[in-house]
């Protein structure tokens, strides 16, 4: 019989460490500072390229970790030390996904290695899906992607915006449209390779919370591909659109829309990232709570605080229990019958949110101030209940799941 342990094995246990202590040492130490400056942190994404943390080969060591935990046990170490350095190491790891998601081999072979670049000459990578008038309505996307067949390019025209690392980003995967009759089973993704003309950045946005981590509009405009940078290929692709014409022509299904469902699989990475702030909260605040004396006893004597430490510490677990099913299920190949990829996400990131908060209130007047963490880790806290999905479509997710209706 399988035997069930909800232990990690000695070489997660290793890695693990091993990363919370780069976490600790690395990352926390230049975490306000890097906040303050609004910038990405290149010295410190330099110091984990050199140690082994920021490159493929690590993400897909983690990746094909068979129990499913890698990933989780490695964006809660990171994200644990600081979510905005933490975001602008595993960033590229976004656009690598689409590759490998969508890519052949040989673009695989090609395209990832040049979005880590090596330790001497670190790269970022980003991957643009979201625009103006599209974001969790992602049927709703613009950007054109032409077929120009005298040349074999691809001409694609349109502004993303919120991508990360937008601009400053060696590769850019982009997803457009190819057929707009088919709402997003008409999309495809290309990559946009380093200094192709015509792809500028827009506006940085000046952020609440992580703010380590660069987010920026990306203008399209005239950008010439090779037919080669459609990920997975023309063939493919046209087959794809022929399936999705004939459904739509039989008045079949209806349109499904991306955003609920393409990020399914990657939803639990993001609820570890949210784990990986909340213990960081929760840790400061039971410290600052034995420490902390008020009428001559710790504030943590108090059950008005103890209570609250009780509930931070239990709402943490719970969700870490959330994120280690879903990314089990997802590397067992089970699928994800009842949304149990967003459930993760939703979950880990509204307690991140709240435990955050509740940090903030324990350390009283000095988790309101930027002398301790906790106020930087809520506002970066209110990241993870938006990207990826917000909550609302999470629970839209979870409930037409459940229920089969088409809830709106
Ligand atoms: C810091 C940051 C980094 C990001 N990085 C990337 C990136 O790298 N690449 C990328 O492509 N995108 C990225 N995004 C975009 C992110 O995924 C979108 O912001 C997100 O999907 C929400 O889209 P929106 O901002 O347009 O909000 P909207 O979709 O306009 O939503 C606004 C509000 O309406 C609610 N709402 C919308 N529709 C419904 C509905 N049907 N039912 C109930 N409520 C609804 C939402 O929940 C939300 O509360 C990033 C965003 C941020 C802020």
């Amino acid at each position: 019989m399988a035997e069930f342990t909800l232990e990690l094995n000695d070489d997660q246990k290793q890695v693990r460490d091993w990363l919370h202590g780069f976490a600790k040492d690395v990352i926390r130490p230049a975490a306000a500072e890097w906040d303050e400056r609004e910038e990405t942190p290149w010295p410190v994404i330099q110091e984990a390229a050199k140690v082994g943390i920021y490159s493929l080969d690590f993400y897909a060591q983690q990746f094909f970790d068979p129990t499913g935990l890698g990933i989780p046990v490695a964006m809660e170490e990171l994200f644990w030390g600081d979510a905005g350095i933490a975001l602008s190491i595993v960033g590229t790891g976004l656009a690598a996904v689409g590759v490998l998601a969508n890519g052949t081999e040989e673009q695989i072979g090609t395209w990832i290695p040049q979005m880590y670049g090596t330790p001497e000459d670190v790269k970022v990578a980003a991957f643009c899906s979201s625009e103006p008038d599209a974001g969790s309505d992602v049927a709703s996307m613009r950007t054109r992607a032409v077929y120009d067949e005298a040349k074999d390019e691809w001409v694609l025209d349109g502004t993303k915006t919120w991508a990360t690392n937008g601009g400053i980003a060696g590769v850019h995967v982009v997803v457009a449209v190819v057929d707009p009759e088919l709402g997003s089973k008409g999309h495809a993704s290309f990559i946009v390779p380093p200094g192709t003309p015509g792809l500028s950045q827009g506006q940085k946005f000046k952020k609440h919370g992580i703010r380590a981590s660069h987010t920026a509009e990306v203008v399209l405009e005239g950008v010439r591909v090779p037919g080669s940078c459609l990920l997975g290929g023309k063939d493919k692709l046209d087959e794809r659109l022929a399936r999705a014409r004939e459904k739509a022509r039989k008045g079949g299904e209806r349109v499904k829309n991306a955003a609920m469902a393409t990020f399914e699989a990657s939803r639990p990475a993001v609820g570890a990232m949210a784990v990986g702030t909340a213990r960081a909260a929760y840790e400061v605040a039971l410290d600052y709570a034995t420490t902390r004396h008020q009428f001559g006893r710790p504030i943590i004597d108090n059950q008005g605080v103890a209570f609250q430490l009780a509930d931070m510490r239990t709402r943490i677990d719970a969700a870490r229990l959330l994120v280690w099913r879903a990314s089990w299920m997802a590397t067992a190949g089970k699928p994800f019958t009842s949304a149990e990829g967003s459930m993760s996400k939703l979950y880990a990131s509204e307690t991140a949110r709240d435990v955050t908060a509740q940090a903030i209130q324990i350390l009283g007047g000095n988790g309101y101030t930027r002398e301790y963490p906790v106020e930087r880790m809520h506002r970066d806290a209110a990241i993870y209940t938006i990207f990826e999905g917000t909550s609302e479509i999470q629970r839209l997710v979870i409930a037409r799941t459940l229920s089969g209706v088409p809830i709106r």
